[in-house]
């Protein structure tokens, strides 16, 4: 009978095709006692250190594959994942283990490597939460080493061949990648994961996060995985199929519609321009802005450059990263914002205190103001960077004009001193604020007085107006964008740019999302900066509106009280203009 399973939506598409389902996270581990004594110990440290070896040479040959084979793919995966493997603490910890419970090397790794992926998964924040899978995939490749059974891994695909697996390794979605796999369906993993990251680059449907599924779907079963809107569907009827094959055919030529669309400009009907650039996280999604048609990087978030590492980058590393993406964005501007961590982000070099509420405590400008060092190193780099195109420098978590100032010092600082060791920069670099805190908007036309731009972090900016943690999935059903509030706190900003005559944009989630692409337009905003997978779908709702029919959605939004009248209101009007994004409206938000 034909069974449904409901995951996440983590690279879009739509596949028929035969399950091959891989037991790895069943592993067989054994678990016996060892001899109490050191030399039993050393032995066993002596198996892993050889394990660990072994993996490290794995990586670093698939380093290689990676840049002889597709260039632009992310190496980033591999660079942490040797990172793990070479951790002191790593080993620490296991030695410890073997010291206190004398168990088999095996046993203690796995036991380990949980516990760690476990930490993970249990923090705040959503970046170190998604690495839990890549912990989990990197500590299974140094047990399958250990137990010496690589050999086995690689199943044999079929032409019409989909995964399902407890998690994958970009490295093994690479592997499958080259044996025409036709999609993959893993049990655990978060849009941002590296394999999901991979996975839309690669073009590969994928839905992740389904629970249980790899006991539940036997090898040899029929198909359809629709990642588009996250929907695996186990032994399809026939006229499920039927289905599945017309949707399969609409979205192709939907997307083949989308390529097609002009690469430059972005313009409603009436010929009014609206300005789509791309996020960035991890350089390594360069090449993907770079084919997204995207103009320009309206946020860069540098502190990833500072995470995974055992010290802080020095001024020059942190130079040639910026130079390298502001030449490959030349002549669209780079909007690079300062270091947001502290909070939850927190690098492992660096000391901290003890916080009750990480998300109003030392983040954001705070803990830049308060690492003087830090802060005027990364705007020295970024201002150096500034001579080789367009860069731009923005501050995150701004509360008050103070705040303000005190960077503007450190920056005119930063300038000072570069003047005098004659290197060159632009001095006219423009200096902005995110505006996601309530004060900074209750402020905002006073603000207008001393920056060139804002950008609107809805992500936050919902968190803090709405009282509701960002990354707490028990209260996330109320995380919505357009609740009544915020609609008229978007409003308001763009009522104040307006009659301050200063630049803003949007680059919270909330700007890369269908749904709310016409609301955004009819409130006035006329720039948004996007995760780039998102550019060419919002690309083509703007190319086929007007703006007097995206006013008149905000006009009726903005009179509605009831958050549930609002978001059914979008949706419906949503549907009846993009009959074929039906079902990505219904269920992806
Ligand atoms: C935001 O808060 O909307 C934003 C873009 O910044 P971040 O998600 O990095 O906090
Ligand atoms: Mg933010």
């Amino acid at each position: 009978m034909e069974q449904f399973y409901k995951g996440i939506p983590a690279s879009g598409r739509i596949a028929i095709g035969t399950a091959i389902v891989l037991k790895r996270s069943n592993l067989f581990i054994p678990k016996y006692n060892i001899k109490r004594n050191g030399d039993s110990i050393e032995k066993e440290l002596k198996k892993l250190e050889t394990a660990l070896g072994q993996t490290k040479r794995q990586f670093d040959s698939l380093r290689n594959d990676l840049k002889e084979d597709t260039g632009a793919f992310e190496t980033g995966y591999i660079d942490a994942a040797i990172l793990m493997l070479e951790d002191p603490l790593l080993k620490e910890r296991v030695t410890t283990e073997l010291k206190k419970s004398y168990l088999n090397i095996e046993w203690i790794f796995n036991d380990v490597v949980d516990e760690l992926a476990d930490q993970l998964m249990k923090s705040g924040d959503y970046y170190f939460r998604e690495r839990a899978p890549d912990v989990l995939s990197i500590g299974q490749k140094v047990l399958t080493n250990l137990m010496g059974n690589e050999d086995e891994i690689t199943p044999v695909l079929h032409t019409d061949s989909i995964i399902v697996a407890h998690t994958l390794s970009p490295h093994e979605l690479i592997q499958y990648y080259k044996m025409h796999v036709k999609a993959v369906v893993t049990e655990i993993g978060g849009k941002t994961s590296h394999v999901s990251i991979m996975a839309r680059d690669l073009e590969i449907p994928a839905v992740i996060g389904v629970p249980e599924i790899t006991k539940i779907i036997q090898t040899g079963d029929r198909l359809i995985v629709d990642g588009t809107i996250g929907n695996v569907i186990c032994h399809p009827e026939n006229d499920t199929i039927t289905l599945y094959e017309y949707k399969k055919k609409e979205s192709e030529k939907y997307e083949n519609q989308l390529k097609k669309i002009d690469k430059k400009t972005c313009c409603l009907k009436e010929g009014i321009e609206v300005l789509l650039l791309a996020n960035l996280d991890v350089e390594e999604e360069l090449a993907f802005i770079e084919h997204s048609h995207s103009q320009g990087i309206g946020l860069f978030r540098t502190e990833y450059i500072f995470l995974n590492r055992k010290e802080s980058p020095s001024e020059d590393e942190q130079f040639i990263i910026y130079k390298r993406i502001i030449e490959a964005l030349d002549p669209y501007e780079v909007t690079i914002r300062i270091i947001d961590i502290g909070g939850d982000k927190k690098p492992p070099y660096m000391s901290y205190i003890e916080e009750k509420n990480p998300f109003l405590g030392w983040r954001g400008i705070r803990f830049a103001l308060s690492n003087r060092m830090l802060l005027k190193q990364q705007v020295r780099a970024i201002l150096r960077a500034s001579n080789f195109g367009n860069a731009r420098i923005m501050f995150p978590m701004v509360n008050d004009i103070d705040e303000i100032l005190e960077v503007k010092a450190v920056l005119e600082e930063c300038k000072d001193e570069l003047s005098k060791e004659k290197i060159d920069f632009n001095h006219e670099i423009s200096m902005g604020i995110m505006v996601e805190t309530p004060s900074s908007i209750i402020l905002l036309d006073r603000i207008s007085e001393y920056v060139d731009f804002v950008s609107v972090g809805t992500n936050d900016l919902i968190q803090y107006t709405l009282a509701i943690d960002r990354g707490n999935g028990k209260v996330s059903s109320n995380f919505e964008p357009t609740h009544p509030a915020m609609l008229r706190i978007l409003k308001y900003i763009i009522e104040i740019s307006a009659e301050k005559k200063m630049e803003v944009s949007i680059c919270g989630e909330m700007a890369g999302e269908p749904l709310y692409t016409l609301l955004l337009i009819g409130l006035g905003y006329r720039k948004l900066s996007m995760s780039p997978t998102r550019i060419p779908l919002v690309k083509s709702i703007l190319i086929n509106s007007s703006l007097s029919e995206s006013q008149d959605i905000t006009k009726r939004a903005l009179e509605l009280v009831s958050k549930k009248d609002v978001i059914r209101y979008i949706r419906e009007q949503m549907i009846n203009r993009f009959k074929t994004l039906e079902d990505y409206f219904r269920q992806n938000v």
